[in-house]
């Protein structure tokens, strides 16, 4: 018989994926077919068909995206920095190895140059073979991929981007890094004088210390610290926070109408999706400003 998955089991003949979220806490998926399978010098990398999502990305064991609702992620983490943004020229993706963040920058017409330093190329090469569906079989000359650990990538540019979008991973392995106060530091320099980062900062429910974290550690750096909110059904809990800090005042609203063609952003949304739940304000309310 042959070999199964890291990850996966059988159950009464169905084969499962059981995602190890926390002690308490374990999320299964049923898997129609294991459709990419390696162990890359990185991290251990699937795509399944799923019976509920679709195709997905799973890292390690952790479900990264799928064809169900990746978009609602990859719109939120994207279109909401460029859309604030007053001149959004060059864009700097760290992470985002399922290829959606840059599919939906390559959107905005007048951005120029995306780069997208990914540090696992396995993860493209997978996610543009067999997830289209999130990835868009993105071909756009303005992206330029660049395999390398997006920490030390982060040390080198000096005023060059008007936005960066780190579209980590969990904080766990590679991505640990990707959530500290230095490399947030390092992210500040990469910025022109009026640019914005944003971050996904996890859940408020299942990963409040770690969303809290972020928020602090970005609010020491940053002067002007916004967090939004969406509901992805994929993620523990579905409500998950985006953080970004701005080196300029937000605008009080987008530069321009929102036209673009998505299936989860609207003008609505963009406006609204700062709007917090009370428990919420109440918890980025009580988090240190100073360096964690
Ligand atoms: N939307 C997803 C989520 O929130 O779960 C994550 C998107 S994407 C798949 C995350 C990517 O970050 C992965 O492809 C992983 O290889 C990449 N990554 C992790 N650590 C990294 C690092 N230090 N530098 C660059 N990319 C990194």
């Amino acid at each position: 018989m042959k070999r199964l998955p890291m990850y996966l089991h059988r159950d009464k003949g169905e084969l499962w994926l059981t995602e190890n979220e926390r002690e308490n806490l374990k999320l299964s998926y049923r898997i129609r077919q294991v459709v990419f399978e390696e162990t890359s010098p990185f991290q251990h990398v699937m795509i399944l068909d799923s019976y509920d999502f679709g195709r997905m990305l799973v890292l390690d064991g952790i479900v990264q995206t799928t064809s169900a609702d990746g978009y609602i992620y990859n719109e939120m983490i994207v279109h909401v920095p460029l859309a604030y943004h007053p001149r959004p020229r060059r864009v700097l993706i760290i992470g985002g190895g399922d290829c959606g963040a840059a599919r939906e920058a390559c959107k905005h017409p007048h951005v120029e140059q995306i780069d997208m330093v990914e540090i696992d190329e396995r993860v493209v090469e997978a996610c543009k073979t067999y997830l289209p569906e999130v990835s868009g079989n993105l071909s756009d000359p303005r992206v330029r991929f660049l395999f390398t650990d997006g920490v030390r990538y982060a040390r080198q540019p000096e005023g060059l981007y008007d936005v960066i979008i780190v579209d980590s991973s969990d904080p766990i392995g590679p991505a640990e890094q990707l959530f500290e106060q230095s490399f947030y530091q390092h992210l500040y320099r990469a910025l022109k004088d009026d640019g914005m980062m944003v971050c996904q900062s996890q859940s408020p429910i299942f990963h409040a210390e770690v969303m809290q974290q972020t928020y602090a550690r970005m609010s020491s750096v940053y002067p002007h610290v916004h967090m939004y909110t969406a509901v992805v059904p994929t993620y523990p809990g579905g409500l998950w926070s985006f953080t970004i800090g701005a080196k300029q005042p937000l605008a009080a609203r987008p530069r321009n109408r929102f036209d673009l063609e998505t299936k989860y952003v609207n003008q609505e949304i963009l406006t609204g999706c700062f709007q917090l739940p009370q428990f919420l304000k109440q918890m980025i309310n009580t988090v240190e400003t100073v360096a964690i």
